[in-house]
């Protein structure tokens, strides 16, 4: 933010960090982690590390005080939005199995076939299983995701019925197995809120399937509200990977910082788009300078 730089901008004249140097930086930073929407008791842990490291941190000589505390800030700032980009864990025997979850228009139909192209890309024969089976037009969204994306999609035969999709899951995996798809992306079901009956549902597929990756698909848009959904998922679910979706929109970034602290999961892939191709690995050193604005 421009308050940021001002500040650091006055730092720059001095010759060495006081603690009232310190705090004052702290001040700001905190003001461009609230503006970027990171949850309030996400940005006082922060401010706090923060504080903590630029008491101990020795007096550098090649780096004035404003360039130690903006180096700090953007070392802690791209640790705790996980370092190094994780990447996908692949089964040992194939196929590799991928849960979606996370809300309703959160962009988890959109990510399945995005993820699809994407290692379709890499030599991989992707299958989509359509497992929401709650809105009327998921399943039909799905196989125009997959024929756009040039992946199949396994999905309940019309006219059986709403389906189960617990055993719709199980049998995507063996059909998987047969034609040779060394990677299973599942599509669940999300609802507008949490929700105790789509949790059991998701839980049940996650039981049945046992999947080597559960992603959970947030709408970085959704800003505070990351964290009390992230937490339910967490709980109700359970993921190991985050998916941070409509980063084409102003949202700062900030729902990436509070997601990745409340829940201690790694983001691995951010959408930022309506197209398939919009779509890459998540850069933690790319969203640390985005929410530091
Ligand atoms: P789902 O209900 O979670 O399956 O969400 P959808 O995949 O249907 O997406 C909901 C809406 O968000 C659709 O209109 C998508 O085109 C749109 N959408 C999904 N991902 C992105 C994105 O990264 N950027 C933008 N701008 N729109 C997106």
């Amino acid at each position: 933010s421009d308050r940021l730089t001002s500040v650091l901008q006055n730092l720059r004249s001095k010759g060495r960090l006081t603690d009232a140097d310190i705090d004052s930086t702290a001040r700001e930073i905190r003001i461009a982690l609230l503006e970027a929407d990171v949850a309030l008791p996400v940005v006082r842990d922060f401010i706090a590390q923060i504080k903590q490291r630029a008491k101990g941190a020795e007096v550098s000589a090649a780096l004035n005080p404003a360039q130690q505390v903006v180096k700090i800030v953007n070392e802690e700032l791209i640790g705790i939005l996980g370092g190094e980009t994780r990447r996908l864990q692949f089964a040992k025997q194939p196929p590799t199995v991928i849960m979606l979850a996370g809300l309703q228009g959160s962009g988890k139909t959109t990510l399945a076939g995005k993820l699809a192209r994407w290692l379709r890309n890499q030599n991989h024969a992707p299958m989509l299983v359509a497992c929401d089976l709650q809105r009327p037009n998921a399943v039909t969204q799905l196989q125009v995701v997959g024929e756009r994306a040039g992946v199949p999609v396994f999905a309940p035969e019309p006219g059986n019925g709403v389906g189960d999709p617990v055993d719709v899951a199980r049998r995507a995996i063996e059909e998987g197995k047969r034609a040779q798809h060394d990677v299973v992306i599942i599509d669940t079901a999300g609802r507008l809120g949490v929700d105790e009956e789509l949790m059991k549902q998701a839980a049940d597929i996650r039981d049945a399937v046992q999947p080597d990756e559960v992603l959970f698909v947030v709408d970085a848009m959704i800003g505070q509200d990351a964290v009390t959904t992230a937490e339910a998922f967490r709980d109700g679910v359970g993921f190991s990977g985050v998916v941070l979706t409509k980063l084409d929109g102003d949202a700062r970034g900030g729902a990436a910082l509070s997601v990745r602290h409340v829940t201690g999961q790694p983001i691995m892939f951010a959408s930022n788009g309506e197209k398939l191709e919009d779509f890459d690995a998540f850069h933690p050193d790319r969203m640390a300078s985005r929410i530091l604005g």
